[in-house]
């Protein structure tokens, strides 16, 4: 993975959790809050953190916005900061811009105003949450959109010692397997031959009504 530069603008709870993991994954990081306090807090964590109003275009000039490679802009509560600091970054000409949404019709305006991607962190982790609360053998949940998603399941009793062409979970369950997690590894180009073992954790990308049917079944 090549380390890339990132703006990060908004200090709440998701930016700074964003800003942070970025600089931790090995990236260049610019934190950005108007709030002094947020600023100070994050300032040993990322490689600058600074204080200022990103809904001034001069601010954001002087900080060099338009180098960098992604622009996360993560407030949600001030909705018309948001989107005014979505439409500069654009304008100023960052590559690609991601933008937390609040609603629906806020993710509609920041798509329309050029954001690249926007996210809901919140109403994603809920669903995350509760997939992972009602079903014993689903460990965690990405939706891709509205039909597609990658789960990760925890291989269910029956299917223990055999393998991946005998299971054949494409025609069984409508699904692929991905990859395989076993202990500490990972094998991320299984094969049909490949045994399942008991404690297996299989990556696997299927159909949103597939995935709920696995779901269901108890391990
Ligand atoms: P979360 O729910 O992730 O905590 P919030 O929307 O509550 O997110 O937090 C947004 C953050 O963005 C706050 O720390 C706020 O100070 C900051 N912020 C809001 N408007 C601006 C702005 N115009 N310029 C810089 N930072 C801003």
């Amino acid at each position: 993975m090549s380390s890339k530069q990132y703006v990060v603008i908004g200090l709440g709870r998701f930016g700074t959790s964003v800003a942070k993991t970025l600089y931790a994954l090995g990236n260049d990081v610019l934190a950005i809050d108007q709030s002094e306090d947020n600023v100070q807090s994050i300032s040993d964590s990322v490689t600058h953190a600074v204080q200022a109003d990103a809904t001034d275009e001069n601010a954001l000039r002087a900080l060099g916005i338009r180098n960098f490679d992604v622009a996360v802009i993560a407030i949600g509560v001030d909705i018309q900061s948001s989107i005014m600091i979505t439409l500069l970054a654009k304008e100023l000409g960052v590559k690609y811009v991601i933008a937390k949404a609040q609603n629906e019709l806020h993710a509609k305006v920041l798509y329309r105003i050029g954001a690249d991607r926007v996210v809901f962190p919140e109403r994603d982790m809920g669903v995350r949450v509760a997939h992972n609360l009602v079903s014993s053998n689903i460990l965690d949940y990405i939706e891709l959109s509205p039909d597609y998603s990658i789960v990760e399941i925890a291989v269910i009793s029956q299917w223990v010692g055999k393998t991946l062409k005998e299971l054949n979970m494409r025609a069984n369950y409508g699904i692929n397997v991905m990859a395989i997690k076993r202990g500490s590894e990972i094998n991320i180009s299984p094969s049909a031959e490949d045994i399942i073992n008991d404690g297996d954790i299989l990556v696997v990308i299927g159909g949103t009504e597939e995935l709920n049917k696995i779901e269901k079944v108890k391990t």
